[in-house]
């Protein structure tokens, strides 16, 4: 019997923080060991290109960061593939046929894409392929057949995109080729979108409030202490709000249920008044680095070997692209444009 397919996948434009671990790494992992599945993840190098065109460099560099967070986190190349987005020709190929079934005001509506065009700053430069991006993803996705696309809150209309393709390739086409995925969603509200250090409403590489997996205790430390907690919490003895604190909501999304004793009472306090920052935050640090040691710890070993960690991805694109190579040629045939075979 077949397994059920999952894809999920990361741009190569920075390291990753604790938004990607609590919205979707943790997950990850969680399905890995499952033992369900065919899982593939892959790291959107074409997508990053959309908006960092001219940082190639760069892009590279953060494809060997992002797959030693993957591998400090736990995920195994032993039961997952892990690939590389442009080194798979069919993927590009199949982004054409689907922005044939797509209109440019539907691209243009997509609320994600609507908000980063106007974080990006792009002004009245906005690149197409910038736009056409959630299409790539389509062809991401269903290139693999994927049933299951765990991602954050910010990827619900992708998904949705994604399958809106997918009814149209196959009734304009009148076959059953391609698949119609479902996204996977962290269970609150906060999970799918861990708000940054600063308060903005997402934690996020290009923003830059953000606490990397890979950064030392010293960094997270001065990030902890620089949050963004209740502006109008000035002395200590001042009641205090935890409502958009963000060492409140951090502690109860890294707190264990072991914890959540404290964390009660500790908001308790706070709001009468008589707990400072520095007390609250010294705490998050705490249970924040129970959670980071172990991976930066792992990250450290497998650093020792980059050249492991590419020959990695490069095995790993090889088996993707085999897959993809099949799906295309599905899709070709059902569009009747596969003129030599
Ligand atoms: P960029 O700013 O370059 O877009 P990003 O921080 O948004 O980077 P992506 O690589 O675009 O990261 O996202 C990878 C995955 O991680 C997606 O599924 C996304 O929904 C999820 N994700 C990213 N940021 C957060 C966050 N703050 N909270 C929860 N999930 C997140
Ligand atoms: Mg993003």
């Amino acid at each position: 019997m077949t397994k059920p397919v999952i894809l999920t996948g990361d741009r190569p434009t920075g390291k990753l923080h604790l938004g990607h671990y609590i919205g979707s790494l943790k997950n990850r992992i969680l399905l890995q060991n499952e033992n369900k599945y065919d899982m593939f993840v892959f790291l959107a190098d074409q997508q990053a290109l959309t908006d960092h065109a001219k940082e190639s460099q760069s892009i590279y560099e953060s494809i060997g960061n992002v797959a030693l967070d993957y591998l400090s986190v736990g995920l195994d190349p032993e039961q997952v593939t892990i690939f590389i987005q442009s080194q798979i020709p069919e993927l590009a190929e199949l982004t054409m046929y689907y922005m044939n079934l797509v209109s440019v005001a539907r691209l243009e509506r997509n609320p994600t894409v609507k908000t980063e065009i106007g974080q990006k700053g792009f002004g009245e430069s906005i690149p197409s392929g910038f736009l056409v991006y959630p299409v790539s993803q389509a062809a991401d996705i269903t290139a693999f057949k994927a049933n299951l696309v765990p991602v954050g809150n910010d990827q619900k209309p992708m998904i949705e995109q994604t399958r809106e393709i997918v009814r149209s390739f196959n009734y304009t086409y009148q076959t059953d080729v391609l698949v119609e995925p479902e996204g996977l969603f962290p269970k609150t509200e906060t999970e799918g979108r861990l708000p940054g250090l600063d308060g903005n409403a997402k934690m996020s590489k290009s923003l830059g409030n953000g606490i990397y997996l890979s950064d030392d205790v010293d960094t997270v430390q001065k990030k902890v202490m620089s949050m963004y907690t209740d502006p109008n919490h000035i002395r200590v003895e001042d009641p205090g709000k935890i409502e958009g604190n963000m060492v409140f909501t951090y502690l109860d999304v890294f707190g264990r249920e072991e914890d959540q004793v404290t964390i009660a009472e500790m908001k308790e306090h706070y709001q009468r008044g008589g707990l400072g920052d520095v007390k609250t935050k010294r705490y998050l640090l705490e249970i924040l680095e129970r959670e980071l040691v172990p991976i930066r710890k792992r990250r450290l070993e497998f650093a020792k070997d980059m050249g492991e960690v590419y020959n990695m991805l490069a095995k790993g694109s090889d088996k993707a692209r085999n897959v993809a190579a099949q799906t295309l040629d599905e899709v070709k045939t059902a569009m009747g444009i596969n003129y030599f075979k």
